[in-house]
């Protein structure tokens, strides 16, 4: 097992145990000298579950969960869920099953409602909501911004992070406006899939050089992440398990130990809450 003298967080990949690799997975991950995941629950519709109320979502994180503490089990640190609702579901109601925009925003909202409970009471550390990457209807749009500003009042309430799923964009200053009005730090609001820094919010750059790059140079505070899907039917689609791992240790080479720290340290803290040090076996 491969040892980088630091903590080595992947900020957002997805695990599942019954269709992909799930654990080993994790195991490349650790052997690699990964130490801490946060995993995201996979979209409902890709697990079978068609939700009709928020209590339904259930299901969706439970599974999560469960496979979170099984990471945790093979991990040097540990794992932590990040639980809510993939924002495409909104076309998901919309286009296949007859709702209305609004409609299928308060499903999507009680859905999160839901995910909140495992941030109070449960071992969640983040919500995760956003708006589609396609083009929607302007009612499409508004209904699923209606959607991330609810996220961002239970992440207050309930003192979690938020991490968003959005349009490509390198400027989410209207949401970071949204977090202030719910009471939440926006600095706790993460843009999933980043490809370097982003206004008004914290980046999880994707663990391409060029894009973390762009990220140490523009000197903000930022998070690494594969977005790793774990699905058998799409193989090459996204990076593997072992990519976080790897571009620390490039970074570490190419004397970049301040961002490293900042990265897998630093930013979690400020973000989540949580302490990747002090959770090191
Ligand atoms: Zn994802």
């Amino acid at each position: 097992m491969r040892e980088l003298g630091t903590p080595v967080l992947d900020n957002h990949l997805h695990l599942d145990p019954r269709h992909g690799r799930g654990i080993d997975a994790v195991t490349d991950f650790a052997n690699s000298g990964g130490t801490h995941l946060l995993v995201v629950n996979k979209p409902s519709w890709l697990l079978g579950v068609e939700p009709e109320t928020g209590e339904d979502f259930r299901a969706v994180f439970d599974e999560t969960v469960g496979v979170v503490e099984a990471a945790t089990d093979v991990l040097r640190g540990r794992a932590w869920p990040v639980l809510g609702v993939h924002p495409a579901l909104v076309s998901k109601l919309v286009d296949d099953r007859g709702y209305d925009p609004e409609e299928a925003a308060e499903l999507m909202k009680a859905g999160l409602e839901t995910a909140a409970e495992y941030a109070a009471d449960g071992p969640a550390v983040a919500l995760k909501s956003g708006r589609p990457h396609y083009d929607v209807t302007e009612a499409v749009w508004e209904a699923s911004n209606a959607v991330i500003r609810r996220a961002l009042e239970l992440a207050a309430e309930t003192g979690v992070a938020v991490q968003l799923h959005t349009e490509e964009t390198d400027d989410l200053a209207d949401v970071a406006g949204w977090a202030e009005d719910a009471g939440l730090q926006p600095e706790r609001v993460v843009k999933h899939y980043a490809a370097g820094p982003v206004e008004g919010v914290t980046p999880s750059v994707m663990c391409r050089k060029d894009y973390l790059e762009a990220a140490i140079e523009s000197g903000v505070p930022f998070l690494m992440e594969t977005d790793f899907i774990d699905d058998p039917d799409r193989p090459g689609a996204v990076m593997g398990p072992k990519t976080v791992p790897r571009r620390v240790d490039w970074l570490l080479e190419n004397g970049h130990g301040e961002a490293v720290r900042r990265a897998h340290v630093e930013v979690p803290e400020t973000v989540y809450g949580i302490d990747t040090h002090g959770t090191l076996a």
